[in-house]
């Protein structure tokens, strides 16, 4: 527990060194004279503030990591509209998908399925996911996410068609701060949590999360969620 206690501290401080020694270098570097060349003022400028916007979302993450595994944040297991959630989170994150001309797609048999799940960490979750699925997607690549009814679940499924992950990483992506390629995630914003955090999601709704990859084919990843039956009005 000590040893396990200090890595973590030695993680996260290694995490939020990065982020922040950046900004410090390029507002330094403003105030040392580079901000008397407009071009070179503006360049420096947003990239402090993309660091620092890192920053933001490691924060963000680290805090909900920190409480889920704290078990402070207790799961509100409720009726949720699993296709509804879904779309909004699609919806949110198009922007992103339009820009490296993704196409996300929901295929649901049902207009409305419902699950017993706590519908703000399921939507966070999917949302990790489908943002995983086009951050390290290809440009002009597919995102699809199906819905398959099973006896007392449903299997939710995020597909997509990118470079996907060597099978020797497989096991360890959903580590805290593990990168398939360390570079490629911090260019992209990652933080490096986003698995760990849809993996304890998922187990808090007493489910598994799996992965399946191949590498130049794709990757898919999958958890089900306990179905709420509906019951037929006037029966
Ligand atoms: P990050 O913030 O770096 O994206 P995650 O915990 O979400 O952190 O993911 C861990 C690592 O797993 C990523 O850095 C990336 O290398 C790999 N990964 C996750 N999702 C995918 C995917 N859909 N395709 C390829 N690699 C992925």
């Amino acid at each position: 527990m000590e040893q396990f206690r200090r890595e973590f501290l030695a993680d996260i401080s290694h995490e939020l060194k990065t982020p922040i020694f950046a900004a410090q270098g390029f507002i330094h570097t403003l105030i040392d004279g580079a901000k008397d060349d407009e071009r070179v003022r503006d360049k420096f400028l947003q990239k402090a503030a993309k660091s620092l916007d890192g920053l933001d979302a490691l924060v963000a993450d680290l805090l909900t990591l920190s409480q889920i595994e704290a078990g402070e944040i207790k799961m509100h297991r409720e009726r949720v509209d699993l296709v509804k959630v879904t779309h909004e989170v699609i919806e949110q994150l198009e922007p992103r998908a339009n820009q490296r001309e993704i196409k996300v797609k929901l295929h649901t048999p049902q207009d409305q399925i419902f699950v017993k799940a706590d519908a703000y960490r399921i939507s966070q979750a999917l949302t990790n996911l489908i943002d995983n699925a086009i951050k390290y997607g290809r440009d002009g690549g597919k995102v699809n996410v199906t819905f398959t009814e099973d006896k007392k679940d449903w299997e939710i499924e995020v597909k997509d068609d990118g470079p996907g992950i060597p099978p020797e990483h497989l096991n360890r992506i959903f580590e805290r701060f593990y990168r398939v390629e360390k570079s490629r995630s911090k260019e992209k914003g990652g933080t490096g949590l986003g698995l760990a955090i849809v993996k304890h999601i998922v187990n808090a709704h007493k489910s598994k999360i799996t992965v399946m990859s191949r590498v130049d084919k794709g990757t898919t990843f999958s958890f089900k969620l306990d179905k709420i039956e509906e019951k037929l009005a006037g029966f």
